[in-house]
């Protein structure tokens, strides 16, 4: 192939754009990311020469040479990885190959900060090289191709890069950056050693310098040995050494990393910017034999509630590395979570369909959520700070436990606003683990400002003779707490929980109680609150039933197309009336989030309750609006809870008639 200039994708032109102008604060990243391409391609080598040894060629082991020259001004990164056919550079090198690259592209703000996160997200890859390079120089030959079939790749990085093939005897791929001018201070060993210090100590490969020493400047007068030399200077020594520990790091002991390389490394591995919010590294023995390293991201991605998003975990066989995204390992409900499991068992070979069948995959997965979810225990355990004892001693003791929680304060909270609502999914999905999930979750209350009520907190708070758990759904917050269905509970002073997640709806289904106490919709059924109401009350209540008798069957004929039933209730104080669902019922907020999702939702007629109390119903007896007040009454309870009158129009009608 002569060389031949080519056009980048249209989406490439555009990122490379952002990624210069956006990513120059955080440049020294291109590093991480063309040493992490560099290992990515050994791996793959490893992965395929598994079945075909005779792509080892006469190099059989593998390692990252990184190199510079100052009076050239380049750096250049060397693997003897898989490399790249003249086909591949073009593919690989001038299109995105991913999906959903242009809707990235539309996310980002031009925001700095924020568009460097997302970027840093969606790994820029190869890309990153721009930062520092003004041009970049590609030569590759792929293992088991002819020396005669080598490539070489130039851009600019503006619209267009040249291809043409060339011969290179060395399996692999170098990349040579030309160094801009303001990015010179990388073609320094000192700073180059400092970086892959920092990002890339974990990569299991060995990455080497040529080694330096320090050479005095010559004699000014060479028959003078004290009158004086010109400076000295750091030559190279023709010698390389590893200037990283070449050991993945889940493989070394834990007293050997420190927090810095465990944050590194699951920077490095979920791109994001940001250091997780904890992590646990396991060594797993038994009957099944493996390694987890697990971290918690501090910040939700984009896509986190798209159930179809890719899993966070690689997986590897006895250090070769398998696959990324490999979702049999954890289950959809802790899909945000990210690391690495390392098996001593499943063969080299596996597959995606294998490993959703093996039984060892399955141990490993269970091993993992137990861990995970102690993890988040732990957090939860430590999110606030112990209560001081009156007398000043609280039960922490050894400074090391004081530390530990200091360092864990608040964090399940921040946890939580992430990654709450997904970890609910779980209560429907793991059937094993719903009473530690439930344990887990927080809510917000009807008593209490904070939103990390948990069941047992609410538990321990019940009021005497309080016999079940109250909770209530809505859209938001504010809808919940004014909800006319927590009047009664308001004014008898019961705690209920506010439930305003899409999910909790759905999730609740799965949870009928807890810890022995069962849970109990305030928007369903008729209110029951048993021991809590006095014999006075239970009296009135019934009385007014027996006297409301004609009154409701009126009501009832007169709604007999929106309403199920029409019955008097207590639960109401302040409003005249209320819609509930029968007991074992779809909700109606359910059924109208399913309707806006475009779903079929069975049809649910709810009940109206009225309040006999209320001036509103006390009129509504031979008033000759009856008709048209039993429709307002309808309607209006309808929209106090978020919903929409069927036919509005008809609802502004009859109000203004009354007004008029
Ligand atoms: P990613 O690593 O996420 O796939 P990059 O932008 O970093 O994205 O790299 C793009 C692609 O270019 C890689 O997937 C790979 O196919 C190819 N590539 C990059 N660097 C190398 C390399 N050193 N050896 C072989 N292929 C490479
Ligand atoms: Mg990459």
């Amino acid at each position: 192939m002569t060389k031949q200039t080519l056009s980048f994708q249209a989406e490439v032109a555009q990122l490379l754009h952002l990624v210069t102008h956006s990513l120059y604060s955080n440049k020294e990243i291109f590093l991480r990311e063309l040493i992490s391409n560099a290992s990515d391609a050994c791996d793959k080598l490893r992965y395929e020469a598994i079945n075909d040894t005779g792509l080892y060629e006469d190099a059989p082991t593998m390692e990252v040479r990184v190199s510079f020259d100052k009076d050239a001004k380049t750096l250049t990164i060397t693997d003897n990885g898989i490399g790249m056919s003249a086909q591949e550079a073009i593919d690989h090198l001038g299109t995105i190959a991913k999906s959903g690259t242009k809707d990235f592209v539309s996310k980002l703000s031009g925001d700095q900060k924020s568009d460097s996160q997302l970027i840093g997200q969606f790994g820029v890859g190869f890309y990153s090289g721009f930062i520092v390079a003004d041009k970049i120089t590609v030569e590759s030959r792929r293992a088991g191709m002819k020396a005669a079939e080598g490539v070489r790749w130039v851009s600019g990085g503006a619209g267009d890069f040249e291809v043409e093939t060339i011969d290179r005897a060395a399996r692999g791929t170098r990349i040579i950056l030309h160094l801009r001018e303001d990015a010179m201070d990388y073609a320094s060993a000192w700073k180059v050693k400092g970086i892959i210090n920092k990002y890339s100590d974990h990569i299991s490969l060995p990455i080497l310098m040529e080694k330096e020493e320090w050479k005095d400047g010559d004699l000014i007068d060479p028959k003078d040995e004290k009158g004086g030399r010109q400076p000295g200077a750091m030559v190279k020594t023709g010698e390389w050494e590893t200037v990283n520990k070449a050991s993945a790091i889940w493989t070394r002991p834990k007293k050997d990393i420190s927090a810095e390389q465990y944050d590194e490394f699951y920077k490095a591995i979920s791109h994001d910017f940001e250091a997780p919010l904890a992590h646990t590294h396991n060594r797993v023995e038994g009957s099944t034999e493996y390694t987890q390293l697990l971290y918690i991201p501090g910040k939700a991605p984009m896509d986190l509630y798209n159930r179809e998003t890719k899993a966070g975990i690689k997986l590897y066989v006895k250090r070769v590395f398998i696959m990324d995204d490999a979702e049999a390992l954890m289950p959809v409900y802790l899909r945000f979570v990210k690391g690495v499991v390392d098996s001593a068992d499943l063969p080299l070979n596996v597959s995606r369909e294998l490993l959703q069948e093996s039984r060892d995959v399955k141990a490993i997965r269970e091993g993992c959520t137990k861990r995970v979810l102690g993890m988040l225990e732990d957090l939860a355990k430590h999110d606030v700070a112990p209560v001081v004892a009156t007398d000043g001693v609280t039960d922490v003791d050894t400074t090391e436990e004081k530390a530990e929680r200091e360092a864990a304060l608040g964090k399940y909270t921040k946890f939580y606003a992430e990654f709450g609502a997904v970890l609910k999914e779980g209560l429907g999905e793991d059937f094993t683990n719903k009473d530690r999930i439930a344990k887990l979750l927080r809510f917000a209350s009807s008593t209490s400002d904070t939103t990390t009520v948990s069941f047992a907190d609410y538990k321990a708070r019940m009021k005497e003779g309080q016999e079940a758990i109250y909770y209530i759904t809505a859209d938001t917050a504010g809808a919940a707490k004014n909800s006319p269905q927590l009047e009664v509970f308001k004014k008898k002073g019961i705690e209920v929980l506010l439930m305003t997640d899409r999910v909790d709806e759905w999730a609740l289904n799965y949870v009928h109680d807890f810890d022995g106490t069962p849970l109990q919709s305030v928007a369903k059924g008729a209110v029951d609150l048993g021991k809590l109401q006095d014999e006075a009350e239970k009296k009135a209540a019934e009385e007014a039933a027996e006297t409301f008798k004609p009154l409701l069957a009126k009501l009832k004929e007169a709604l007999k197309d929106k309403a199920e039933d029409v019955r008097v209730t207590t639960r109401l104080v302040d409003s005249p009336a209320c819609l509930v669902v029968q007991d074992h019922g779809m909700s109606t907020q359910l059924a109208r989030m399913l309707k806006q999702a475009g779903q079929t939702a069975p049809e649910v007629k709810p009940v109206l309750e009225v309040n006999a109390e209320h001036a509103l119903v006390k009129k509504l007896e031979g008033s000759v609006h009856f008709n048209d007040l039993a429709h307002i009454l309808f309607d209006q309870a309808l929209l106090a809870e978020g919903g929409m009158p069927a036919d509005p129009a008809a609802y502004v009608k009859r109000v203004n008639a009354l007004l008029v």
